[in-house]
């Protein structure tokens, strides 16, 4: 799980580097406000979170997080800074920051942070459902994915919403037959598997994971 880091201040950066790598993660470390938005402009980078500092050289955390979400862009973020009275944690979390969290912190606090914001249900960007690099957009019935988009039927609309709807958790053929057909609706009995095997044939075949004997979920489309 790849994680960008956007702070000047290079013993903490250097800290929080090693402090992260030695949880797991993969960090990008840039030092400033213009590196931070070029890094998040890459869709090829798909990172997992974010972590921005308040104040940077060459603009500030507050704004880089605001220009994100007005582009809706949906990465959850946790903004690290010095200051703690409530207008700036405030001002910090109406820009679109997730979370919050004063220096000095433990890694401890910060990596339980990032557990809790990674544990959370999707943020819808408009009507849009983000999660990871795939996104359904309701209104067009498209998904999109790294830029390219493609055009969904009502049915792997539906199957693709249920599963990002609870990433993570595994759903029976019980539960998307009903999210996929309405009560009067005759369902074959491998109905689920056919819009399952379309959705595939478009997003490739690890965007649905089977785990045998109990459903499906999201995987990870190509
Ligand atoms: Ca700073």
């Amino acid at each position: 799980m790849r994680l960008l880091l956007v702070e000047d201040d290079a013993m903490i950066g250097a800290s929080l580097v090693h402090g992260l790598s030695d949880a797991g993660y993969e960090v990008d470390w840039v030092r400033d406000a213009v590196a931070g938005a070029a890094a998040l402009d890459d869709p090829s980078a798909h990172y997992v979170a974010a972590l921005v500092d308040w104040g940077l050289p060459r603009g500030d955390g507050v704004s880089l997080i605001a220009r994100l979400r007005s582009r809706g862009d949906a990465i959850p973020v946790l903004m690290l800074t010095a200051r703690d009275r409530l207008e700036d944690r405030v001002r910090g979390l109406d820009a679109g920051a997730d979370d919050y969290l004063v220096k000095p912190f433990e890694l401890q606090e910060l990596l339980a942070r990032i557990r809790s914001l990674l544990r959370r249900p999707p943020r819808r960007a408009g009507n849009a459902v983000t999660v990871g690099s795939l996104t359904l957009d309701p209104v067009s019935h498209e998904a999109h994915v790294e830029g390219r988009r493609v055009a969904l039927s009502a049915r792997e609309f539906a199957l693709l919403y249920a599963l990002m709807d609870a990433p993570g958790a595994v759903l029976s053929r019980t539960q998307l037959e009903d999210r996929l057909y309405g009560f009067d609706d005759p369902v074959e009995s491998n109905a689920v598997e056919v819009v399952i095997h379309a959705v595939r044939r478009k997003l490739g075949r690890a965007v649905v994971e089977n785990v045998r004997g109990v459903g499906w979920r999201l995987g990870t489309p190509s």
